[in-house]
């Protein structure tokens, strides 16, 4: 598969937009032309994991946190990072990150670790977008009107809540003359034709646009479709960092953190808060989130489940009366390359690896 072809297979999924302003993800290093036989997903590359990748004969390294954060200006191999993606391209291997904008997405990671966990029905933390909507309006002869709706609302455009489908349809005549070399389907090259068309508007959130445009341009009779592509002002359905959830009533602190050692394969964990309390509800955020305590707080949650809690943190939480299970940012993010492998298992023809070099800078003795 192409590598383009295969970005734009991802960043359908999980959008570029989504990350925050800070963040640097996408393609950060490689050739879009290339062809991706083989992926290896990881954490994040270091040098270890670009000689494995070498060793596998991997053609493309898809990483949680972005290879490269800092600006940089200069790539030489006196620089490590210089090295590294000098190292990168004398091989052939293009990068690929997905940072906040996997967080954040619907089933990335914070979504997969509630899977992992089997916390059901749960909500968004921190709402910080709502999504993209476009309106499509095209115009079709009247005799092929049907077709092109049945078309868009078997995309998915047209949802209004729980309406699916949902077009506005008014009549009018098209005009057009078909200039030398045009093959058209209705009408005579050098006459000005008239048709009766239908003028069909429907609203369409971004993650199925493309995919919407591609459908609605098959199903249309015309050698060239004419059709408006606008973006609204509406914003559609909410995406935010962390989750929360709601737990049966059998659940204490001690217990939830046993069950968070047995999912997660590990052998300590990090606690703060009185092990006999009884959770209810339950905030969970991967990676680095002890700054949303107070947030979880006010959605009712009994405890957060992050990474990278500090001293005063864990001591104002007390204070609070919340608790806290730190996992560490490694052991809370780690399950991402077996997200991910799921995920690009699903694309033909590329097959997917996950690294096995041990990338936890700490070790518990
Ligand atoms: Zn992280």
């Amino acid at each position: 598969m192409k590598l383009n072809d295969l970005i734009k297979k991802v960043e359908k999924k999980y959008p570029l937009n989504l990350a925050y302003d800070w963040d640097n993800v996408g393609l950060l290093v490689g050739d879009f032309d290339s062809e991706v036989k083989k992926i290896l997903v990881t954490l994040e590359a270091n040098e270890k994991v670009i000689d494995e990748a070498i060793e596998k004969n991997v053609d493309l390294i898809v990483t949680h946190h972005p290879f490269i954060f800092r600006k940089m200006n200069k790539i030489n191999t006196k620089d490590l990072k210089g090295r590294l993606i000098h190292k990168l391209i004398k091989n052939d291997i293009s990068l690929y990150s997905m940072h906040t904008n996997f967080d954040i997405a619907f089933d990335g990671l914070n979504d997969y670790f509630m899977e992992v966990m089997g916390f059901e029905d749960s909500k968004i933390l921190d709402v910080t977008n709502r999504e993209i909507l476009y309106k499509i309006a095209v115009y079709v002869p009247e005799t092929h009107e049907l077709q092109v709706r049945k078309a868009l609302g078997e995309s998915g455009a047209g949802y209004i809540g729980n309406y699916s489908h949902c077009t506005f349809n008014s009549k009018g005549i098209g005009t057009f003359k078909p200039e030398e070399d045009a093959n058209p389907f209705i009408g005579e090259i050098g006459e000005i034709e008239e048709v009766k068309e239908v003028k069909i508007e429907t609203i369409v959130p971004q993650k199925i646009l493309q995919k919407t445009i591609d459908n609605m341009i098959k199903s249309h009779p015309y050698e060239e479709v004419a059709y408006d592509i606008y973006k609204l002002e509406n914003k559609g359905e909410a995406v935010g960092l962390g989750r929360y959830a709601s737990l049966d009533g059998n659940t204490n602190l001690e217990s939830l953190c046993e069950k968070i050692k047995l999912k997660l394969n590990m052998d300590h964990i990090r606690v703060v808060g009185d092990l006999n309390t009884k959770i209810k509800k339950v905030a969970v955020v991967t990676g680095a989130g002890s700054d949303m305590v107070s947030l979880a707080k006010s959605k009712n949650c009994d405890v957060i489940i992050t990474g990278d809690v500090k001293y005063h943190e864990a001591q104002d939480a007390l204070d609070m009366g919340m608790s806290i299970v730190d996992c560490g940012h490694f052991d809370t993010e780690d399950i991402f390359k077996d997200v991910m492998k799921r995920f690009l298992d699903t694309f033909e023809d590329v097959e997917t690896v996950k690294t096995e070099v041990c990338l936890n800078p700490f070790k518990m003795i």
